[in-house]
């Protein structure tokens, strides 16, 4: 059967992370219609969803004055995939450390915004990253990105670090990076947060039948 994912695109990298998921579809096998999330209603209906990186503030606020957040939890409560990504793992995280940035505490994570300091505002760095298909670094793309913070004590796995701070982290059904998985041809991140996330429920082909 076809899948429906959508993409929070109240702000941020939107065409890329919908170009990325149809590769990791159609690597799969998979058909998927990708729609983009500016309002309230449709999120219901997606199988998967993306939350791009972008403006933490913008997209926080954006998300909590159109009604799309309380939608986004019920999305995770269902253990359907989440992907966030950089701006979208801040929001998503319990403790974004900026009062300007409304959190949706799906991930038991703080995070330091801009952690990785101004002459390294955008760098790229081959991460090892655990659960990907093969054992190959993966090509993050890093854009004034945060770092994770307080993993402890929560239920949050971290997948990946980089300078020893975590910069991926894995929690049921939601996977948050603080790269950019959405600006490279490799789409290793988009297979394991939607196809390989053994946590998450994703409608099989049979369903269709
Ligand atoms: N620095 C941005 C923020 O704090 C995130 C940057 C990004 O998403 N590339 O919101």
């Amino acid at each position: 059967m076809s899948l429906t994912a959508g993409v929070v695109a109240v702000q941020g990298d939107v065409a890329e992370h919908a170009a990325a998921i149809e590769r990791a579809a159609a690597a799969r096998g998979r058909e998927v219609t990708v729609r983009e999330i500016r309002e309230s209603g449709l999120v219901p209906d997606c199988d998967l969803l993306a939350m791009p990186g972008g403006e933490s503030t913008t997209i926080s606020r954006l998300v909590h004055s159109e009604g799309i957040a309380p939608e986004i939890r019920a999305h995770v409560e269902a253990g359907k995939p989440l992907l966030a990504t950089c701006a979208g793992l801040i929001v998503a995280s319990s403790d974004p450390n900026d009062d300007r940035v409304e959190e949706l505490g799906l991930l038991d994570v703080g995070v330091e915004r801009n952690a990785f300091g101004r002459q390294r505002d955008s760098f790229e760095a081959p991460l090892a990253v655990d659960g990907l298909a093969d054992d190959d670094p993966y090509p993050a793309v890093f854009i004034r990105a945060p770092a994770i913070d307080n993993v402890d004590g929560g239920d949050a796995a971290v997948l990946a670090s980089w300078d020893g701070r975590p910069v991926a982290v894995k929690q049921g059904p939601v996977v948050g990076t603080a790269f950019h998985p959405e600006l490279t041809p490799d789409s290793r991140i988009h297979g394991l947060a939607f196809f390989e996330n053994e946590a998450a429920t994703v409608p099989v082909l049979e369903d269709a039948q």
